[in-house]
């Protein structure tokens, strides 16, 4: 311990970029979107964008502004107690910009806002209701924050029309306390995704964790378990970065083997799609799954 590990090679190779790629690069400027991909210089964006087999383009965007009242130890995402209120026109003006885009598939997600009583839950309901009504044939996912634990939040975002219902685990059970703001844990997260099923059967649930933070087989066998219990249907699992040298330090670069052999894992456990690699994300190309998943 000590020493920085040194990136290894299958983490700096080019990735392809698809057909749709520069058709959203372009019609992306006029449109004021703020979209996760760019601005975290995601390194997937020409795959995402440009999509795969099914030419399905997936972008995720971030909703509540840029200012998080939380702290994960993981995570380059700005701080406060009390960030900047809500854009109360911000669900109107992003659905109407992300129908104008030509997704097929999009991501949405947030900052946590604890200062708010009901986390931005109605943000991200009524982005949701207004985006289906502009464009009925989009698929939406919503990767959303624990909101305490507080189901009514999970329940009015289940019910809001969208197709997929993610939460991030983040890491293993026992890594939670050492990884995430203290706010967060396993079982709270476990309720979210249980609850988003129990209010609407027909919505898929999915959630990610990282690797290379010290976590065991065992622990990460034993999380996979729970989370097929609690009836999370798609899992993604990808590479922890370190984002400055303030955060987290990465303990192991898992190797692309051992990530096949995570997908092969969840794949014979029983989730609806597993999505292992070094550089994936919760939302690496998550059109393209969803698709595959369906025509299965
Ligand atoms: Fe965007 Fe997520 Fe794909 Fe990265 S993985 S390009 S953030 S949709
Ligand atoms: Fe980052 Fe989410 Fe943690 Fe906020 S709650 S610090 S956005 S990972």
């Amino acid at each position: 311990k000590g020493e920085r590990l040194r990136l290894p090679p299958w983490l700096k190779t080019e990735i392809p970029i698809g057909k749709n790629y520069n058709r959203l690069k372009n019609t992306l400027r006029d449109l004021n979107l703020h979209t996760v991909c760019e601005e975290a210089r995601c390194p997937n964006i020409g795959e995402c964008w440009g999509g795969g087999e099914y030419a399905t383009a997936t972008a995720t965007i971030m909703l509540m502004g840029d200012t998080c009242t939380r702290g994960c130890r993981f995570c380059s995402i700005k701080t406060a107690r009390r960030p900047p209120p809500l854009d109360p026109n911000e669900p109107y003006n992003t659905a109407k910009a992300i129908a104008a885009w030509g997704l097929d598939y999009v991501v949405l997600t947030s900052v946590d806002r604890d200062d708010i009583a009901d986390g931005g839950a109605d943000h991200f309901a009524t982005t949701v209701i207004n985006l289906k009504e502009r464009d009925s044939r989009i698929l939406v996912e919503c990767l959303t924050p624990d909101f305490r634990g507080d189901l009514a939040a999970v329940e009015k975002i289940a019910l809001s029309g969208l197709d997929v219902y993610a939460h991030n685990v983040e890491t293993v059970r026992e890594l939670q306390r050492f990884v995430r703001d203290p706010r967060a844990n396993f079982d709270q997260s476990l309720s979210v995704l249980r609850h988003a099923k129990k209010v609407e059967p027909t919505l898929l649930t999915k959630t990610s964790i990282m690797l290379g933070l010290g976590e065991t087989d065992q622990q990460i066998l034993d999380t996979l378990t729970e989370l097929r219990e609690a009836g999370v249907d798609c899992l993604t699992l990808g590479q922890y970065m370190q984002p400055t040298k303030r955060h987290l330090k990465v303990e192991e670069y898992v190797t692309p083997e051992r990530f096949a052999h995570w997908e092969k894992v969840g794949n014979d456990m029983g989730f609806g799609y597993t999505a292992s690699g070094p550089l994936v994300r919760s939302s690496y190309k998550a059109g393209e799954f969803f698709l595959k998943n369906l025509l299965k």
